[in-house]
């Protein structure tokens, strides 16, 4: 804050300044982002793409980006996510009559120029230039506003008559929930694509990785000893085993120590770090993770 040396702050310097500076950059990200791709920051022209996450592009920079994703460029984690041309979809924009190009700007009318936008929704008319929310459709590409798809309910494309789904409709340059969103069912959908193509591969894998994840993410203190069934069986005598290091993972949402659990044999609280004897020697347990460093 800089009162250090004993100035007043007067109140407009804390609370008015800041504030106002703020919306007016807001404003002018949210038509930036509709003006201009996100990636290469150059002016949207056609052929125009759109991600998975809603972000519109040039075409041209999303090409010149898969043909060589070391190059150095600004902005390259924006398109992370785009394995390949597959991952975008062509757009189908409806040009704004209105639209005058190029020339406003020369003329300097500025202002003007940030609110007029180059298309406009084929249905009701609004224009493309962030102050409506905007959807396209993943499986031809046309582009509408939320208003239309929403009052004029179908099932068919307003422009071309394709058949779509409601999960076919991405909103684009979303708020932040509508992003995260769209990245949650990106990734569930390409998970869903990649056990499609090798599904017995995954199988043999997520079995592997299942116990590794319960217990990192577990910290209660009955966390299970690392299944490697054969160590744990030397130092607890009767039944060890991986089948018995299997049961204690669902256990451990319970969050009640097994220890104090009545009715189980010792031998079987002994599989447990909890257990006495479950103090090792340091090249026993250099194998997994501990999250506190009381055991050594
Ligand atoms: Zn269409």
């Amino acid at each position: 804050m800089g009162c250090d040396g004993g100035t007043i702050p007067k109140r407009h310097e804390l609370v008015k300044g800041p504030k106002k500076v703020e919306k007016v950059d807001k404003n002018a990200e949210l038509a930036a982002k509709w003006k201009y791709c996100a990636l290469s920051q150059e002016k949207l022209r056609r052929p125009i793409v759109a991600c998975e996450l809603g972000r519109l592009y040039n075409k041209d920079a999303v090409i010149e980006y898969l043909l060589d994703k070391s190059a150095e460029r600004p902005n390259v984690e924006i398109a992370a996510h785009i394995r390949g041309i597959k991952d975008v979809k062509e757009l189908n924009l409806t040009d704004n009559p209105a639209w005058e190009g190029d020339r406003r700007n020369a003329k300097g009318d500025c202002y003007e120029d940030m609110h007029r936008a180059m298309f406009i929704c084929p249905v009701v008319g609004l224009e493309m230039n962030g102050k409506h929310k905007f959807c396209y459709l993943q499986t031809c590409g046309c582009v509408f506003s939320e208003r239309a798809l929403r009052e004029v309910k179908t099932e068919i494309c307003h422009k071309c008559g394709d058949p779509f789904r409601d999960e076919d409709i991405v909103v684009l340059n979303g708020s932040k929930e509508e992003q995260e969103q769209l990245q949650k069912t990106m990734e569930e959908r390409r998970a869903k694509a990649k056990a499609g193509k090798k599904s017995k591969k995954n199988k043999g894998l997520e079995t592997v990785s299942k116990p590794v994840e319960s217990e990192a993410s577990s910290e209660s203190t009955s966390t299970p000893v690392n299944g490697g069934g054969s160590s744990s069986g030397d130092s607890a005598p009767g039944p060890s085993g991986s089948s018995k290091t299997v049961k204690p993972v669902a256990a451990v949402g319970s969050k009640r120590s097994i220890q104090n659990m009545e009715g189980k044999s010792e031998a079987y609280k002994s599989i447990f770090t909890t257990h006495s004897s479950a103090k090792r020697s340091k090249d026993q347990i250099s194998n997994w993770v501990t999250h506190t460093p009381y055991h050594f």
